[in-house]
């Protein structure tokens, strides 16, 4: 962990950026910070500085333009899809939608079939006959409209749905899975594979959320909207571990707490909304938690679209998992077009890598709590965000958890 400086504190150098006058100090321009943020300057009336390393806000939400004027998702493909009237109430003051609803096709052996696979899915991969007997049986054993998780559908014991679960996990999930993780889909949570369902209905859209589509103006503008607001100074190029300093102490039989975290070296009396990785804020104690990272890699081309839709899933070729073509997604009209393919990568290098997805598994949850135990004596210090908290969740579940925090601290 790095150390607190005891040395006391010349209080007549000044701060390189002035930190200690705020009620709050949120780390992140991320979902998790900018709600946060937004909150409790304007519900709460209070003071909140935000410090962002990155040259830009919006966390991996964050797009702009490319070389030709393509808007595109600097950190992967973000599509806002929601059941929370609060959450898109809250966010839809910063921004109007363009109701975009993601559409997917997985690439098995060159046939493009929907994903999440589904009865049209199945029309597109048996002969008919075969296809009427499978579309049967699952009507059979589950309601119209019902999801399945692909684990639970393969514990069925009816012969024709052990069938075509075995087909849609070896031609759907084996392969990719292995890719994104490293691990088969009985390895990891089932909570994973079961966020893309087999699907008992003819709908081809990716998610059945009543709110979906994509920020108009693109997720830029909408957290330029969200922080604009005299109670909130962000700023960027500016590394929580620069400035936060953890003060820890440990007892006779040597367990280990953080007694206080000092801001600038100085003592701090406000509160800290960290939305970090907690692993690298305590300078990898306990060592790295898993996580899994990405490369990107883009192709651009002289005409309006290459895809059929937004994101094409390779399922059971090629080394990325997907492409997507954000025009679709972000309904630009313009004459060229970018796709971006995503290859998976194991996470080793904090310095030069990513942690997009933590890797939800037991083991994983209890190294995680570890961190999380040094933290419990500090009721000013708050984990917020998929890396803080360390949760697989997705940019709604993450506003909403903000608005939660901020109600518990507003009172
Ligand atoms: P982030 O967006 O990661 O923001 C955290 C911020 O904290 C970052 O800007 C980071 O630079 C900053 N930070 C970290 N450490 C420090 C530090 N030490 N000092 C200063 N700043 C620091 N969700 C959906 O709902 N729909 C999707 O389609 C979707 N697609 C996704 C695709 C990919 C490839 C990935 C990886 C995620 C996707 N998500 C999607 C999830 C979504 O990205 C997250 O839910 C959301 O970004 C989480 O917001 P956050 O604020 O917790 O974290
Ligand atoms: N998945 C798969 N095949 C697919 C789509 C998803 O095996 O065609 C599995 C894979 O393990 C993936 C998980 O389901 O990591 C969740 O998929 P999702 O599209 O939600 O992933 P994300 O968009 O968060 O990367």
């Amino acid at each position: 962990m790095r150390k607190a400086a005891r040395a006391p504190i010349d209080e007549s150098i000044e701060e390189p950026i002035k930190l200690t006058d705020s009620d709050v100090i949120v780390v992140g321009a991320g979902f998790a910070g900018a709600t946060i943020a937004r909150e409790l300057a304007e519900r709460g009336g209070q003071k909140v500085s935000i410090i962002e390393r990155r040259s830009h806000i919006g966390g991996n939400a964050y797009d702009c333009l490319d070389d030709r004027g393509v808007l595109i998702h600097a950190y992967g493909p973000h599509i806002y899809h929601t059941n929370s009237e609060r959450v898109h109430e809250f966010l839809s003051r910063f921004t109007e939608w363009n109701g975009y609803n993601h559409k997917v096709l997985a690439d098995i052996h060159d046939k493009l079939v929907p994903v999440p696979f589904n009865l049209n899915s199945i029309q597109a991969c048996f002969p008919p006959e075969l296809a009427k007997a499978y579309r049967q049986a699952l009507l059979a054993a589950f309601p119209l409209g019902s999801k399945v998780g692909i684990l639970e559908l393969m514990e069925k014991p009816e012969p024709l749905l052990r069938e075509l679960a075995t087909y849609v996990y070896e031609n759907v999930f084996l392969h990719y899975t292995m890719k994104q993780w490293g691990l088969k889909p009985d390895a990891i949570d089932p909570a994973v594979t079961a966020r893309v369902p087999v699907l008992v209905d003819y709908d081809d859209r990716y998610f059945q959320d009543t709110y979906q589509g994509l920020p108009t103006a693109g997720y830029t503008p909408l957290f330029e909207a969200m922080l604009d607001h005299p109670g909130i100074s962000v700023h960027k190029d500016v590394d929580a571990r620069e400035v936060l300093s953890l003060d820890n102490e440990a007892d006779f039989w040597g367990h280990e707490w953080v007694n206080e975290i000092f801001v600038n070296n100085r003592p701090y009396d406000g509160r800290i909304i960290y939305t970090g990785a907690l692993d690298e804020l305590c300078g990898w104690y306990y060592g790295l938690l898993p996580y899994r990272s990405l490369d990107f890699s883009y192709r651009q081309y002289n005409q309006k679209h290459v895809q059929p839709v937004g994101t094409i899933n390779y399922t059971v070729s090629q080394d990325y998992t997907r492409t997507t073509e954000y025009s679709w997604l972000t309904c630009q009209d313009i004459d060229v077009t970018t796709v971006a393919e995503e290859y998976p990568r194991a996470f080793n290098d904090p310095a030069s890598q990513i942690p997009y997805y933590p890797v939800i598994a037991h083991d994983n949850q209890l190294a995680y709590q570890r961190y999380l135990d040094l933290f419990a004596d500090l009721p000013k210090f708050h984990l917020l965000g998929r890396l803080a908290e360390y949760r697989y969740y997705n940019m709604d579940q993450i506003v909403e958890r903000a608005l939660l925090l901020a109600d518990q601290l507003l009172g």
